[in-house]
C-alpha cells in the first residue's frame, strides 16, 4: 500500500482526459454552468446524507442542518463550494472524480467534431458536472470527509485538468466537502461577490437548502442567505416563474437547452404526491441504450430517495425528466420495495396519462415544438402501441407519418389527418413498409393507388412492422399493407376476381412460374401496377420482407416463404414477354422482371453475379439490334 501521509499521484482515465480538453474548449461561451454543476453536487451530497441517516441517524452527528456555502476570495483569486453533506472516502474521490463511469461514453466522444456549437450541444446531453470546474479554473482542491468516518480520514483531491491528480490524507474537522477553484487570471469575475451572487440566486433558487456567501476580506464577516431555499416542485404553481421552471430543469438533468414543455401537479386526497414532468428539447446520446439511467427523481416527503427511479413510467416514456415526490409511500422504500408497492401502479398509470397529455396538447397547438419531440422522440414513442395497450388510442393520435399526401421525406401526417381526406367511403388506411424513404416514395406497389389518388402512409422506421401489428386499425378503419396478395382498393378496379383475370393470361403465367420456379410462390396478373412491369408481394400470412430482413439479420431462423410475382399485362415488356418464340431470351427476360421487382422493394438479389450476366447479354443485344436495324 502506498504511504497514505504523501500525496500519490494517479493518471485520468483516458475518457476524462478528453472530456476535459473537449468541454474547456467548446464550453467557453456558456463558462459559468460550472456553479451550476457544483452547487447541483452540494444539493445532492446533502439529500444523499439525510437519505442515508434515515437508517443510520449517528451520520448526521450533532450537525442537522444541511447547508451550502459558498466563499469568494478576491485576493486569492478562489472561489469554493462547501457542503455538509455526504463527503466522499478515498476510495470514492478516485472513482468519482477520476473516471466516468457512464457506459458508451468513449461512442459518445466519438462524436464530438471540434466544431464549437455542435460539440457544446452534445457534451450539454452528456452532463459536464465536477469536471466543468475546469473551464474557469487552472487548479482545482477537493477536501472532503465522508459521513461516518473520522476526521483523520479525510482526503484531499488536487488537479490542473490536464491529465493528473494527487490524492493525500488529510484532517479535517468538517464533514462533507470543500471544493476550490483556483481561478483562472482572465476569470476573476468569479471572485466577485455580485457577479456570484447573481449566479447563485439563478442556480439555487429552487433547491431545498439553505444556499450562503460568504466574502472572504469583506467588512461583513456573515455569510448571508441568497436562496429562498424551498424545492420548487413544493411551492406553488403561481409562484413559479417560466423562467424558475426551465433554470430547474437544468439543474436536474444538466442539460443546457431549455426544456420544451412541463407540467406541475399536486395531486390530493386518497393519494397524495406532487409530480414535475419534463419533456426534453433533444433525445440523450444513449437514449438506445438499454442500460442507460432513465426514470424520475424520487422523494418522499421532500427527502431525496433515489435517482432514476425507472418504475414511474413506461419504457417508451423513457425520455421524460423529472421529480416525483410521495406522501405515501414509506421512508425507507427501496427499488425491490416499489417494485410490490401497492401505489406505485397507480400513480404510473397517472403519470403516463399527464405526459400523453402534455404531449396531445403540443401537438393540437399551432407550434412546431410537437415536430420537435416527434424527431427526436417519435421512433420511441412507437413502442407504446406495442407496449401499452390501454393507451392505445391516446398514442395513435400522437403518431406521425410521410405519407404519398405530400410525398415529404418527414413524418409530419397523423392518422386524423389521413382519415380526414380519405372520407368516409374508403374504409381502409393504407400503408407500405420500405427500407427507406426513396424506396417507398418510388414503390411499384403504389402505381394505382396513385393513379385512384388514395393515400399511402410511408413506413420506413425499424419498428414499423410491430407499430402496424400493435395498431391494427384506427378510428374503425383497418390498416392494410398495399404490399400483400389480398389488397383490396375501395372499388375494386377490375370486377372480376384474382382467379378470373389469372385464367385469361393463363399459359403466360404458367410459363414464367416455370421459368422461375423455386423463386415464386406464384405469379399472378397485377391489380396494382400502372407503370411497372412487375411486383413481388407477399402472401397474407407471410413475415413482410423488412421484418423478415431484420429478423434473420438478428441471427434468428426463419421458416422459407417465396414471394409472389404480379405482372402488369398492360406493360409493354410483359406484352414482348408474352411474344417471345425464343426459349432462351423469354427465360433470360422473366428472370430480369423477377429480379427489378425484388430490387425495387430494396431486397438484396440471391445471385447478383448471373442476374448482371443477363443483363450483359441483353444490352449487347439490344445495342447490335440497333446497329443492324
Ligand atoms: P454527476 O454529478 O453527474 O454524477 P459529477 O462529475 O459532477 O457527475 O460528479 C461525479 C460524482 O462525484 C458524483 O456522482 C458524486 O458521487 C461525487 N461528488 C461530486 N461532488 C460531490 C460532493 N460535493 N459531495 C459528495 N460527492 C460528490
Amino acid at each position: 500500500m502506498a504511504d497514505s501521509s504523501k500525496p500519490e499521484t494517479l493518471g485520468f482515465q483516458t475518457e476524462v482526459r478528453q472530456l476535459l480538453k473537449l468541454m474547456v474548449h467548446s464550453l467557453y461561451s456558456n463558462k459559468e454552468i460550472f456553479l451550476r454543476e457544483l452547487i447541483s453536487n452540494a444539493s445532492d451530497a446533502a439529500d444523499k446524507l439525510r437519505f442515508e441517516s434515515l437508517a443510520n441517524p449517528d451520520l448526521l452527528g450533532g450537525e442537522t442542518d444541511l447547508s451550502i456555502r459558498i466563499e469568494v476570495d478576491k485576493d486569492k483569486q478562489q472561489l469554493s463550494v462547501i457542503d455538509n453533506g455526504i463527503g466522499m472516502s478515498r476510495d470514492e474521490v478516485v472513482d468519482n472524480l477520476g473516471t466516468i463511469a457512464r457506459s458508451g461514453t468513449a461512442e459518445f466522444l466519438e462524436q464530438m467534431t471540434g466544431d464549437k456549437k455542435h460539440d457544446a450541444q452534445l457534451i450539454g446531453q452528456f452532463g459536464v458536472g465536477f469536471y466543468s470546474s475546469f473551464i474557469v479554473a487552472d487548479k482545482v482542491t477537493v477536501e472532503t470527509r465522508r459521513a461516518g468516518l473520522s476526521a483523520d480520514e479525510a482526503v484531499r483531491w488536487e488537479s490542473d485538468g490536464q491529465g493528473e491528480f494527487t490524492i493525500e490524507h488529510i484532517d479535517r474537522a468538517d464533514r462533507g466537502t470543500r471544493v476550490t477553484l483556483h481561478l483562472k487570471d482572465d476569470q476573476k469575475e468569479f471572485a466577485e461577490s455580485l457577479r456570484v451572487e447573481t449566479l447563485i440566486r439563478k442556480y439555487s433558487d429552487h433547491i431545498g437548502f439553505p444556499v450562503t456567501l460568504l466574502v472572504v476580506g469583506a467588512d461583513d464577516k456573515e455569510a448571508r442567505i441568497v436562496n429562498s431555499a424551498t424545492a420548487l416542485w413544493t411551492r406553488p404553481r403561481t409562484d413559479i416563474s417560466d423562467d424558475d421552471y426551465k433554470e430547474f430543469y437544468k439543474y436536474l438533468t444538466h442539460d443546457f437547452a431549455d426544456p420544451l414543455a412541463w407540467s406541475h401537479n399536486r395531486v390530493e386526497g386518497k393519494r397524495e404526491y406532487t409530480s414535475l414532468l419534463y419533456i426534453p428539447t433533444a433525445a440523450p446520446f444513449d437514449l438506445w441504450n438499454r442500460e442507460a439511467p432513465r426514470g424520475l427523481k424520487l422523494y418522499v416527503q421532500r427527502v431525496f430517495i433515489m435517482d432514476d427511479a425507472e418504475q414511474f413510467l413506461p419504457l417508451y416514456l423513457r425520455f421524460v425528466k423529472g421529480v416525483v415526490d410521495s406522501s405515501d409511500l414509506p421512508l425507507n422504500v427501496s427499488r425491490e420495495l416499489l417494485q410490490q408497492n401497492p401505489e406505485l401502479a397507480a400513480i404510473r398509470g397517472a403519470l403516463t396519462r399527464r405526459v400523453l397529455g402534455m404531449l396531445e396538447k403540443m401537438a393540437s397547438s399551432d407550434s412546431d415544438d410537437y415536430q420537435v419531440v416527434w424527431r427526436e422522440f417519435g421512433q420511441v414513442l412507437k413502442e407504446g402501441l406495442v407496449e401499452d395497450p390501454a393507451n392505445k388510442d391516446k398514442l395513435a393520435r400522437l403518431l406521425r407519418f410521410a405519407s404519398t399526401h405530400n410525398d415529404n421525406d418527414v413524418q409530419d401526417q397523423s392518422l386524423e389527418e389521413y382519415v380526414g381526406r380519405a372520407g368516409p367511403e374508403q374504409d381502409k388506411i393504407y400503408f407500405i413498409l420500405a427500407e427507406n424513404h426513396a424506396t417507398a416514395v418510388a414503390s411499384p406497389h403504389l402505381e394505382q393507388l396513385r393513379k385512384r389518388g388514395i393515400e399511402v402512409l410511408l413506413l420506413t422506421d425499424r419498428i414499423d412492422p410491430w407499430l402496424v401489428d400493435g395498431l391494427a386499425e384506427f378510428e374503425g378503419k383497418k390498416l392494410v399493407d398495399v404490399a400483400r396478395s389480398a389488397l383490396e382498393l375501395p372499388e375494386s378496379v377490375d370486377a372480376a376476381s384474382q382467379d378470373e383475370i389469372n385464367e385469361q393470361h393463363k399459359s403466360l403465367l404458367e410459363k414464367i412460374k416455370k421459368v422461375l420456379g423455386d423463386r415464386v410462390e406464384c405469379v399472378n396478373v397485377s391489380r396494382r401496377l400502372v407503370d411497372s412491369p412487375a411486383c413481388v408481394v407477399a402472401a397474407d400470412d407471410d413475415l413482410n420482407p423488412q421484418l423478415r430482413r431484420m429478423l434473420e439479420a438478428s441471427g434468428q431462423a426463419i421458416p422459407e416463404s417465396r414471394p409472389i410475382l404480379e405482372i402488369n399485362v398492360e406493360h409493354p415488356l410483359v406484352s414482348r414477354l408474352s411474344r417471345e418464340a425464343d426459349d432462351a431470351v423469354f427465360d433470360d427476360l422473366s428472370n430480369i422482371v423477377m429480379d427489378h421487382a425484388l430490387l425495387a422493394e430494396g431486397t438484396q438479389l440471391d445471385n447478383p453475379a448471373k442476374y448482371v450476366q443477363r443483363m450483359n447479354k441483353l444490352l449487347l443485344d439490344f445495342n447490335s439490334g440497333a446497329t443492324g436495324g
